[in-house]
């Protein structure tokens, strides 16, 4: 182990996954070298743009995800950097001793139905990207002009669309999307968003702490068809030995027993629904839904009994995919790096020496923010394992990877950027009685990052 106390580890990726894999280095090794790269001048990933601006208290988790930078020297971060682009793969095995990929899941699947192309037809990523302020979105807009939104699919990403929506315009100005966005949720037409969920309530993969969440807004009616949310005997069984999911059904039937108050928004809950065409001439106007029928394994088959559900605009939310990244080892069935136990195995399925999978990219797109810390400390883990075997493990001398960067042209950004950006963002939010105020644009981050504010501490939400 003393070998590796003075290895440097390259980890790609600064969202949850790549920087739960810092920290579990870290621990293990304190004085090990670790250089973070993110394709953003801002770290954070996922926390920063997939968790609902409206959960700022799961964002809250960036004080413990951002600990290891507090060790300059030893922990730095390049943002701004492209992987496959600016940096190669060969760029990483040859000048470090390990490299960690943790770039999650940039893809998403999709319905495969007619129409799905239709204008006013978005997939959820775009939609989070947009609110979440992503640079990938920052030409993007949305006109929420539609009173009736069809959201497809029965997960959290479903709900949290969903949520964002319907929320009154004193709620959204208590969140941190940028001032573009609140604009448009302020202009917002919406008043019907209708959740689309193929399978039955006991197959739903909403949870409970999301549901409670769209129970708690303050001017939304939630609407459920009785109809819709009986058990079969093999759900009965299911909820019997599962408590989190008889809560999550029970909030969810107890929901189709109550009255609705009349408030001026509405969820509606469709289960055991397909769309299967989307409606529209030139853009969307509707969606064809077949009712389904459960079966005994929890699957459902088509009746061949169709309803047309109106709705303006439509939003895919059924799964995000990894997608296979510059010449390493992918598994398109699986849609995730090829990997054991967080090694990544080649095509020959051999281990491919000194490289590691941590995150989305390895497992899929599961789990909550805290899922990654169990699933990089597995890596990190296989990662100690395998340096302990090594005969002879010399760490890599000297800093080759800055000369490259800046050979290449590559306006890389670090920590101290980073802690720029963020007081700047913050600042702008304080002025409005908010969190912060998301900047979106990649070019006015990067005039940001090289401003010359002082700032020592990173603000927290
Ligand atoms: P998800 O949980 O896998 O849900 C995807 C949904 O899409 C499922 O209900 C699935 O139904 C449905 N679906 C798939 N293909 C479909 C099709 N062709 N037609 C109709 N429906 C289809 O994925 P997610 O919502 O994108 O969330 C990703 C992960 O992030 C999850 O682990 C989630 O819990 C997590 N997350 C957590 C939070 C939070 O904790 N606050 C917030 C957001 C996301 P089937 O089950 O029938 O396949």
């Amino acid at each position: 182990m003393s070998d590796f106390a003075s290895a440097r580890v390259a980890v790609v990726g600064a969202g949850p996954a790549g920087l739960y894999a810092v920290q579990s280095l870290v621990a293990s090794a304190p004085g090990i070298r670790v250089d973070v790269f993110d394709r953003l001048p801002a770290p954070y990933g996922l926390v920063r743009y997939g968790v609902a601006p409206d959960n700022q208290k799961i964002k809250s988790v960036t004080r413990v995800l951002r600990t290891p930078f507090d060790d300059a020297a030893r922990i730095r971060f390049f943002g701004n950097v492209r992987f496959g682009v600016d940096l190669l793969r060969a760029d990483l095995v040859e000048h470090y001793d390990a490299v960690v990929y943790a770039t999650g899941a940039q893809g998403e699947r999709l319905l495969g139905v007619p129409g799905e192309n239709l204008p006013g037809c978005h997939g959820a990523k775009a939609f989070v990207d947009w609110y979440s302020g992503h640079p990938d979105a920052a030409d993007t807009t949305f006109a929420l002009d539609a009173p009736h939104v069809a959201v497809v699919g029965a997960g959290n990403v479903a709900l949290d669309v969903a949520r964002m929506l319907v929320r009154t315009r004193e709620e959204l100005a208590a969140t941190d999307v940028p001032d573009r966005v609140l604009d448009a949720f302020r202009q917002s037409r919406v008043t019907d968003v209708h959740l689309i969920a193929r399978r039955g309530v006991a197959q739903a993969k909403f949870t409970v702490e999301e549901l409670r969440a769209i129970n708690q807004l303050a001017d939304v009616d939630i609407v459920v068809r009785p109809d819709e949310v009986t058990l079969t005997r093999e759900d009965e069984g299911l909820l019997e030995s599962h408590r989190p999911l008889r809560s999550a059904v029970g909030m969810v039937r107890e929901w189709a027993r109550r009255p609705a108050p009349g408030k001026p928004r509405r969820i509606h809950f469709r289960f055991l629904r397909s769309p299967a065409r989307l409606l529209g001439a030139s853009r969307v106007e509707g969606v064809l839904l077949e009712r389904n029928e459960p079966l005994a394994d929890g699957r459902v088959r088509g009746t061949g009994q169709f309803e047309t559900l109106p709705a303006g605009m439509v939003v895919r939310s059924v799964g995000y995919k990894a997608l296979p990244l510059a010449g390493l080892p992918f598994d398109p069935i699986a849609c995730v790096l090829r990997h054991r136990a967080g090694r990544l195995i080649q095509e020959n399925g051999e281990h491919a020496t000194g490289e590691y999978v941590a995150g989305w990219a390895k497992r899929g797109p599961s789990g909550i923010i805290g899922t990654n810390k169990s699933d990089a400390a597995e890596t990190i883990s296989s990662l100690l394992a395998d340096f302990a075997r090594r005969s002879s493990s010399p760490a890599k001398v000297g800093d080759p990877i800055t000369r490259l960067l800046r050979a290449r042209g590559v306006e890389y950004t670090d920590w101290a950027s980073w802690l720029r950006l963020d007081a700047h963002e913050v600042q702008l939010g304080q002025a409005q009685g908010r969190p912060r105020v998301k900047t979106a644009a990649l070019a006015e981050m990067l005039e940001l990052c090289r401003a010359s504010t002082h700032v020592v501490t990173e603000s927290t939400p």
